[in-house]
């Protein structure tokens, strides 16, 4: 019997994450394994958090990556948070949404859902309604970038009718820390959380988190301890933040990609980042249109990182990604929940928000949606991207 030796193929990877990861931060995280209280080890923890408060733009002292992917991050923003007979009003624009509405539900919370067609944003007029029918509102939650469907959230107005109602607001920032500009400090979010294999480029396997005093007091007030163990945030904190008392054991070469990768970001610079996933992002939103093809998100609400297009009448979803896989070794992803079979999603995060990628996407979509009898004219994508990339 032949051994199975791992050997994955290079994919270009566009769809809803993981994306690409830069080959430093590929190497950091096959240098050599370090005891976690190591000093050495301590100093990357201590450099982590550092730029991750840069990255999150927030002066919180417990900003720090929860072990584990995404949802993780999730998961400890509402197991610490809320106990039971607190009341959530959380919007629902998407699968995420609907996920914190099952975090929030499983914890005994009352969860006033806030739901809207998918591929529209959460109205503030809703919000406000919502908090005004509640007696006392604990938490407002929301999802900063859907990526089931390629909305962008905006936040001003929701975080202030949070606070006008004495409520934690808590922002998923999963998809757009490192790719859209995020300030959470001065966008007033209370707690937040992201994943590292979207906009960071990093493999999954953390959550950078962050929290600030008045989540923390919250915290401190709760009646009972949490139900999780390993997200409770009080141990957390004693780890990474405060004495370095061990609790669990980082994933040591985790952070080190992260640390790498975090170093890259703000060697590029934030703003210039967040302007590349702009440019990148508008260059393929005018090439598919030019294509004659739909943009699924609301106008003017578009995320630059994620693009959701519907896919035309008579196009069989599952054969063009296969091709778009096996003639072009490029990932996109299908849809999810309701817009299955619906939408196509085209990711540009982080390593992966190139020009090329731009121009070959809409090269290979073209000439797949052609074969399969497609009218359009050749080469308008590619055209109509161009002038974007070129202004
Ligand atoms: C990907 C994603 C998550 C979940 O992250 P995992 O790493 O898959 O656990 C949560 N929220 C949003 C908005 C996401 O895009």
């Amino acid at each position: 019997m032949t051994q199975f030796q791992v050997n994955p193929p290079a994919r270009i990877l566009l769809g809803p994450g993981p994306s690409n990861v830069a080959p430093s931060v590929l190497l950091a995280m096959a240098s050599s394994v370090t005891g976690h209280l190591d000093p050495y080890f301590q100093a990357v923890m201590d450099d982590s958090m550092r730029l991750l408060r840069e990255t999150f733009r927030t002066n919180n002292q417990l900003t720090f990556p929860v072990s584990g992917t995404g949802s993780a991050g999730m998961e400890a923003s509402f197991c610490n948070f809320l106990e039971e007979g607190d009341t959530a009003v959380i919007g629902v624009s998407g699968l995420f949404g609907e996920r914190m509405v099952d975090n929030a539900a499983r914890l005994g919370a009352t969860v006033v859902p806030l739901t809207v067609e998918w591929g529209k944003i959460i109205e503030p007029e809703n919000v406000a309604a919502a908090l005004k029918s509640c007696k006392k509102v604990k938490m407002v939650a929301v999802v900063h970038a859907e990526t089931s469907t390629g909305a962008l959230q905006p936040l001003a107005e929701i975080s202030r009718l949070a606070k006008e109602h004495d409520a934690l607001f808590l922002v998923d920032t999963v998809t757009s820390l490192g790719g859209h500009e995020v300030a959470v400090d001065d966008w007033g979010i209370d707690i937040c959380y992201s994943g590292t294999q979207k906009c960071l480029s990093v493999p999954p396997g953390l959550a950078p988190f962050t929290a600030n005093e008045k989540a923390l007091t919250a915290l401190k007030a709760r009646k009972k301890k949490g139900p999780s163990w390993y997200l409770d945030l009080s141990l957390l904190s004693d780890y990474w933040a405060t004495g370095r008392l061990y609790h669990h054991t980082a994933p040591i070469n985790m952070v080190y990609g992260l640390h790498e990768a975090l170093r890259l970001i703000a060697a590029e610079g934030l703003e210039k980042r967040i302007q590349r996933h702009a440019r990148n992002g508008q260059a393929l939103h005018a090439g598919l249109e030019a294509m004659g093809l739909i943009l699924h998100a609301q106008a003017g609400h578009r995320l630059n990182v994620l693009t959701s297009v519907r896919i035309p009448d008579g196009i069989n979803d599952a054969r063009i990604r296969s091709a778009l896989l096996n003639e072009f070794n490029i990932e996109i992803g299908g849809g999810l929940g309701q817009l299955k079979g619906k939408i196509w999603r085209i990711g540009l995060m982080g390593h992966s928000s190139t020009e090329a990628n731009v121009l070959l996407l809409l090269h290979a979509l073209e000439k797949l949606l052609m074969r399969e009898g497609f009218k359009g004219e050749a080469g308008a994508g590619i055209t109509a991207a161009n002038k974007v990339l070129q202004s």
